[in-house]
């Protein structure tokens, strides 16, 4: 009787009407390309129509028909204290009756360099935008501005936003769609990004001796995030960093997913490495457009006014988004145990579905560093670029599908990562595995 009884709660989940969803896509695909103001939000690489939704509180989202889902995509980042944390909520309500913008400088502002300052050692100064594509293009042109070189080395696979430069093997919705090249961004840009393989360092070393006193800056993605989660190999951002210090070249380590997720401190606390220049998004705004850039005070005070290199931004250290970050940062200051228990429940769910993945033999791989996870379809160790690439991605669309239909919101495509918040309790954890092995059995039947 238990099993006949689970089988039905599942076809009565799965029968979930998303009809209003269907008819906003499809108004939406005429006023708006693809139907979605980022493409990373379109279901197309799972074959699907994308839900819309309506409000979020805590681990749970709920979509314009009234659906609920067990939410782990949490804004691609941000809501690592769950969805509507009242605390924010009410910080930013009382801001925006004191006005929501005004252009000039603020006590808040200085608040919030104060927080990042005492919570990243390697960033001494600080300047706030209003994305993570906004900090990473912005460290790119102070780095060229200092070194006064023009070429920068990123990682195949790793994204860091849309700006021209890094749109050249990049991850993210750009590897889900099959662009990680875009047209529109010139030969002579493509010509100044050259690209090295996560996880080798001997690629690295390469192109630096192939371009001697060419190179700016190498920006890295410390814990991949954007070709699904691929963690460092030991020592590896370790010799990053000797291989930029001996050349001078300035290592960008790009925190805009990992600042304040894998660690209070970051990639850099957990891994025991040092920036030259830090870019920051996502948490650091509480769930609103916000990114930070920041670093040593010689290399900082090239900025304008400070310095020569210009910078600006009309809304930027907006004071609601200030607001939120700030309750968001000194929450997290605060409650060292939060990362105690992300750590905890994360593993709880790896766990739980390696078991199923022993169990059924299944051909699986799973990745994590903290809170941050991928359930990769490929039997291969996932490390860079390439093997990511060896991932059965309509195997996962099927996946994928089977979970949404179980009420599990993950993201659309096997090339981002999972997140776990502090608001996602066991019972979230035991319907998400329960979910996954009735959903990976129809993905390998
Ligand atoms: C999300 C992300 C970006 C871009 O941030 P946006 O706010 O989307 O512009 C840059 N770098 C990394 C590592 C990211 O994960």
């Amino acid at each position: 009787m238990e099993t006949v009884s689970q089988f039905l709660y599942i076809e009565i989940k799965k029968m979930a009407n998303t009809s209003r969803s269907q008819l906003l896509f499809e108004k939406s695909l005429k006023l708006v390309p693809g139907g979605v103001n980022s493409p990373v939000r379109a279901f197309k690489s799972v074959g699907r129509s994308p839900v819309f939704i309506q409000r979020a509180r805590g681990s749970k989202l709920w979509d314009v028909d009234g659906n609920e889902y067990i939410d782990y995509v949490g804004s691609w980042g941000p809501m690592i204290l769950g969805h509507a944390h009242p605390r924010i909520v009410e910080r930013v309500q009382k801001a925006a009756g004191d006005g929501t913008s005004f252009g000039a400088a603020t006590e808040r502002e200085l608040e919030m360099a104060e927080l990042i300052a005492s919570i990243m050692p390697s960033v001494e100064m600080v300047r706030m935008v209003n994305s993570g594509t906004e900090a990473t293009m912005s460290a790119i042109r102070l780095a060229r501005a200092y070194t006064g070189r023009n070429k920068i080395i990123k990682f195949e696979g790793c994204y860091h936003g849309h700006a021209d430069s890094f749109l050249i093997k990049a991850g993210s919705g750009a590897m889900t769609f099959g662009i990680p090249d875009s047209p529109g961004v010139t030969q002579a840009i493509s010509a100044d990004t050259l690209t090295a393989r996560f996880n080798d360092v001997n690629s690295v070393e390469t192109l630096i001796e192939n371009h001697p006193n060419e190179i700016a800056a190498l920006i890295a993605e410390p814990v991949v995030g954007n070709m699904g989660c691929i963690p460092p190999k030991k020592g590896f951002l370790g010799e990053v960093r000797e291989l930029c210090t001996r050349n001078e070249i300035l290592f960008i380590i790009d925190e805009v997913m990992t600042g304040f997720r894998v660690a209070l401190g970051g990639a850099q606390q957990l891994y025991n490495v040092s920036a030259d220049i830090t870019t920051l998004g996502k948490i650091i705004g509480g769930g609103l457009p916000v990114g930070a850039y920041g670093g040593k005070k010689e290399i900082m005070s090239m900025v304008a006014p400070a310095g020569p290199m210009y910078q600006a931004g009309t809304l930027s250290g907006n004071p609601l988004a200030m607001a939120a970050g700030i309750e968001m940062l000194t929450t997290l200051k605060n409650d060292p145990s939060i990362y105690a228990r992300l750590e905890e429940k994360s593993s709880r769910l790896e766990e739980g579905t390696q078991a199923i993945i022993e169990k059924h033999h299944l051909p699986l791989t799973q990745n994590r560093a903290g809170s941050m996870f991928t359930l990769f379809f490929t039997e291969k160790n996932v490390v860079d670029y390439e093997t990511a690439k060896t991932s059965d991605t309509k195997k996962f669309a099927v996946y994928f599908n089977e979970m949404l239909d179980r009420g599990i919101y993950l993201a659309p495509s096997q090339f981002e990562a999972a997140f776990m918040s502090d608001a996602h309790t066991d019972e979230d954890i035991e319907r998400t595995i329960d979910a996954a092995e009735r959903s990976l059995l129809k993905a390998f039947q």
